[in-house]
């Protein structure tokens, strides 16, 4: 079996795995280095979709396999036409770190990951923006098509019929898939979004194990010790094993996260505003039940809102259980006398189902009670503060410090913003990653022949 580390090594993110022998070629996971990426590039500065994947390989942002990229891209930097040269991709779990680079793969290769990851993908795809973002399905780029005028028109999203669903395949616990000469099994763990898992690849030359991402404090701890459990019995060769945290003593518990917002609520007469990872539906959970032990309604945003609606029974969190904000968009209509289908236009098609449900909420609701609710935020929807006009009002920063320059500075902003409206702030955070002694104890429990230290800035701790 041979293992190449594409990305992941030495650095957070954009893990990269390729695992072959002879008949059999996979990747785990096929994720963007946010550190390569903001080395060269910034929000205003981003790659070329014009220059295809030329960009990319510039910076090694991607590597340069033949036979795994999609030919629409190929075609248009003069590539010829490769055959498809990897057997399948498996997805640990749905950060951007791990699965943003999927939109570059061709639309033949598998991907194999749980039914969570799968859907936040999904929800990142149809909610989002991004130049980049072909996860769930794939938009045939750089063709036309002979319009009613009998002209030539650009495929874009609006022609359906160059729209295809990408192959996924949703693994189930215990499970093993075979590819080639490999057997895989998904092991479930504890992360700071659902579906994470690790996986298992299981060879005639000896076994691996792949840890994904991990931790073994929230609020499914137990998967985490399960999966030490399960890679103990497949005896393996080699555990790639994340190491985010290595060079950290500190054991973090989502418990004391709930501990610290619920008093921090139960002493604010104002509106309180959380801040936390849009798809840590765990901390979500954290801080709804901080709230309702308050009496206090937590309110979500639209696309939480989407996300939660969507993992449906696979959510700890119900959305009839929460307020949903609808936010001023567009022309403002929501808080004008216009007709409701006049209202509609202001927002995305996927928004329009919650903007007149019975839990929809405008701001003004939160301006004239504020001591009922606990609001979900984040610094890109500040500047609602404008129209709530909060008094009493505190911040509680529930997600990891910046960790790059662009991030220090949007932090700066939001400080002012907050000084602006005397809005005092706090945190409460516990990290999506195992500490130092627990990654060790993990390795120990396991007693992989060898271990390759991946995900992490410090592999030199696991000598
Ligand atoms: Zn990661
Ligand atoms: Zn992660």
């Amino acid at each position: 079996m041979n293992i190449e580390i594409l990305g992941g090594k030495n650095e957070i993110g954009g893990n990269k795995i390729l695992i072959s022998d002879d008949d059999t070629r996979i990747l785990l996971d096929f994720g963007m280095s946010f550190s390569k990426s903001s080395y060269y590039f910034s929000e205003f500065l981003q790659p070329r979709k014009s220059s295809s994947l030329r960009d990319f390989f510039e910076f090694d942002l991607l590597p340069d396999l033949s036979g795994i990229y999609r030919e629409d891209y190929l075609r248009h930097m003069g590539r010829r036409k490769e055959d498809r040269s990897i057997d399948a991709l498996f997805l640990s779990h749905a950060h951007m770190d791990h699965s943003a680079y999927i939109h570059f793969l061709r639309k033949d290769i598998p991907i194999f990951c749980t039914e969570e990851t799968k859907i936040i993908l999904q929800c990142i795809e149809e909610t989002g923006k991004g130049t980049f973002s072909d996860f769930y399905t794939y938009c045939e780029t750089f063709s036309f098509y002979l319009n009613k005028k009998g002209k030539l028109s650009r495929v874009d999203r609006r022609k359906e019929e160059y729209i295809t669903e990408r192959k996924y395949n949703i693994m189930k616990p215990k499970r093993k898939v075979e590819i080639g000469s490999f057997e895989i099994e998904m092991v479930p763990v504890d992360h700071s979004l659902p579906g994470a898992c690790g996986f298992i690849v299981y060879s005639d030359e000896g076994n691996l194990v792949y840890s994904g991402d991990l931790r073994f404090h929230g609020l499914n701890g137990e998967k985490s010790y399960d999966f030490i459990e399960r890679a103990k019995e497949a005896d393996p060769e080699v555990f790639l094993c994340e190491g985010t945290r290595i060079n950290e003593d500190r054991k973090d518990s989502e418990a004391g996260v709930k501990n610290i917002i619920k008093d921090l609520i139960s002493q604010t007469k104002g509106i309180v505003f959380v801040e936390h990872p849009k798809k840590d539906i765990d901390r979500a959970k954290t801080i709804y039940d901080a709230a309702k032990s308050n009496e206090r309604d937590f309110v979500v945003d639209l696309k939480l809102a989407y996300l939660i609606e969507k993992l449906g029974k696979m959510s700890p969190l119900d959305i009839k259980d929460l307020k949903i904000l609808i936010p001023k968009k567009g022309w403002g209509l929501i808080d004008k006398e216009v007709p409701k289908n006049q209202v509609l236009k202001d927002y995305e098609t996927w928004e329009r189902d919650f903007i007149f449900k019975d839990n929809a909420i405008k701001y003004e609701e939160l301006k004239d009670n504020p001591e009922d609710y606990v609001v979900s935020t984040s610094f890109w929807e500040i500047n609602q503060l404008i129209d709530i006009k909060p008094k009493n009002a505190i911040w509680i920063k529930s997600n990891c410090e910046p960790f790059s320059e662009d991030m220090e500075l949007d932090e700066k902003r939001k400080k002012h913003w907050l000084e602006h409206f005397g809005i005092k702030e706090y945190s409460a955070h516990a990290s999506g990653h195992a500490s130092g002694p627990e990654i060790k104890e993990m390795i120990k429990e396991i007693k992989p022949k060898e271990v390759i230290p991946i995900h992490t800035e410090h592999p030199e701790m696991f000598v």
